[in-house]
């Protein structure tokens, strides 16, 4: 009898050909640097979650390589011990499954000693799985023999505001879920048998659809996708549903569905320019360019936005900007470039936004890619209400290349993603992302600056992540330069 893990069942009712593979070809496994970084958010907001509920003593449970039986009996030990106090990371098996529980607090009601399960997320919502989620974890409970007085789940509140000094009282909301857990239990020996089966049987077949990214990105979207194809199908765009549907009628490439299977206009305009072979470049693209008056700013931001508040007045998940690029083209080919970069730890967010507001100006178009930067300007607005003013002169000359570009150009190649990351490659190879040493993406940006304002990250390592974060952020401004440059000469199809 397989035994199995929370997370095996509720990979399995997400999909059980998942939890199939999970198990029997980990290999094929592929996470991306969005669900790693989801992995490792987990584990801080866990270890806060730790500091809060055990401000008055309590036991974290640790595990090495997955060897569980120390775990299993260390609770059990401090379950049955006289001495009642929270367990963090409690471990319990029933029936070959096993959990963590995140907290675990005991309750005296009546003369009666109960514990109550905390779940612990670092989403800023309830959703639904976490009912599931919850109901596994109080079966086990149960099914081990511990009295059960409640469960609940604890998420962020994206609300609180850190007031400092270490004081997180507040960081998360909690929903008292024991009525519809209880309600869901007679369900999860159902779960568990379906996943066991799964596991020990043959691969399930299951058809590709909505469920690969829903509720969570399955890591086996690679394998199971096709993609050993030119354009591959996942990248016509529209639902997963119907892409999923498409697959089952045997259809792997772009190409081979039937335009009269298309309802979808951005669809069917992927379909044709992708059937053609010809880059589509419509005459608006140099239209819209030619409009744009000189000096020109092109100006990208990288940001954090960490989950528990690191610098006191911020909020859990607000977008924090660290650093700037900009280049400024004076004239048709005449280019400056700024930028600000500010690697002490300190909230970098007042310096960033006065040194914009100076190397700005105070006339010309400034560029952006997506309204991400309108966004980001506009909660420095917020933030410091004395450049609110100056900020808002900057706000009314924003100009978003991403509409322009959708609008008026598509490659076959861009594979129904219009991101600068898909347009570069097809209009500058040279400056394909995938060539930087390095940074290469958003995240990685984040990541790097959370380790060069760590305390324990050396001054040569600091040194490395300064240069890699300066060539990044500059190579994003430089790629809309490179665009407005291909709309201005390249002639258009029709
Ligand atoms: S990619 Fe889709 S079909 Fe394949 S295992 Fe994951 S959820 Fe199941």
């Amino acid at each position: 009898m397989p035994r199995l893990s929370k997370s095996r069942i509720m990979s399995s009712l997400q999909c059980l050909k998942r939890v199939h593979l999970e198990i029997n070809r980990k290999e094929l496994a592929h996470y991306s640097r969005q669900t790693e970084a989801a992995f490792a958010l987990g584990h801080q907001v866990g270890e806060r979650a730790v500091q809060l509920y055990g401000r008055d003593g309590g036991t974290y449970i640790e595990y090495n390589g997955g060897r569980f039986a120390g775990a299993l009996s260390q609770t059990a030990d401090l379950m049955s011990s006289m001495f009642r106090i929270p367990v963090f990371e409690a471990t319990l098996q029933y029936e070959g499954v096993l959990v963590r529980e995140d907290v675990l607090l005991p309750v005296s009601e009546g003369g009666n000693d109960s514990w109550r399960v905390i779940e612990v997320k670092a989403s800023t919502r309830l959703k639904p799985e976490y009912v599931h989620d919850c109901a596994v974890q109080a079966w086990v409970h149960l099914g081990a023999g511990h009295p059960l007085a409640g469960i609940s789940l604890a998420h962020i509140d994206n609300q609180f505001v850190y007031p400092g000094d270490g004081d997180y009282q507040g960081l998360f909301i909690e929903h008292d879920l024991t009525e519809q857990v209880f309600e869901l239990l007679p369900a999860v020996p159902v779960w568990v048998e379906a996943a066991r089966e799964a596991v020990a049987g043959p691969m399930p077949e299951v058809p590709v659809g909505q469920h690969c990214t829903s509720p969570y990105e399955c890591p086996f979207i690679e394998y199971c996708w096709p993609n050993d194809t030119r354009y591959p199908i996942a990248g016509l765009g529209g639902g997963k549903k119907k892409l999923g549907l498409w697959v089952m009628d045997g259809y792997c490439d772009i190409c081979d569905v039937p335009s009269s299977e298309i309802s979808g206009e951005t669809q069917l305009r992927i379909h044709r320019v992708t059937l053609e072979g010809v880059p589509e470049l419509l005459p608006g693209a140099k239209a819209f360019v030619e409009s744009l008056a000189y000096p020109r700013f092109y100006l990208d931001f990288e940001t954090i936005a960490p989950a528990i508040p690191r610098w006191p007045g911020t909020r859990p998940y607000q977008v924090l900007p660290f650093q700037w690029s900009c280049h400024i083209e004076r004239a048709p080919g005449v280019m400056e470039h700024a930028e600000f970069l500010d690697l002490s730890g300190a909230p970098p967010m007042r310096a960033l936004a006065e040194h914009m507001i100076e190397d700005l100006e105070s006339s010309g178009p400034v560029l952006m890619y997506t309204s991400y930067e309108r966004g980001v300007i506009e909660s420095l607005a917020g933030m410091f209400p004395d450049l609110a003013d100056a900020l808002q002169a900057i706000i009314v000359r924003l100009v978003d290349l991403h509409p322009a570009t959708r609008a008026n150009y598509y490659h076959p190649d861009m594979l129904g993603s219009w991101s600068i990351k898909a347009v570069l490659p097809t209009i500058a190879p040279d400056m394909d992302y995938a060539k930087l040493e390095g940074i290469q993406e958003g995240v990685g940006a984040s990541e790097a600056y959370l380790e060069a304002i760590d305390p324990n990250t050396s001054e040569e390592r600091k040194e490395e992540i300064r240069k890699e974060l300066l060539l990044y952020c500059k190579h994003d401004t430089a790629a809309m330069v490179r665009l407005v440059a291909f709309f201005a000469n390249q002639p258009t199809s029709t």
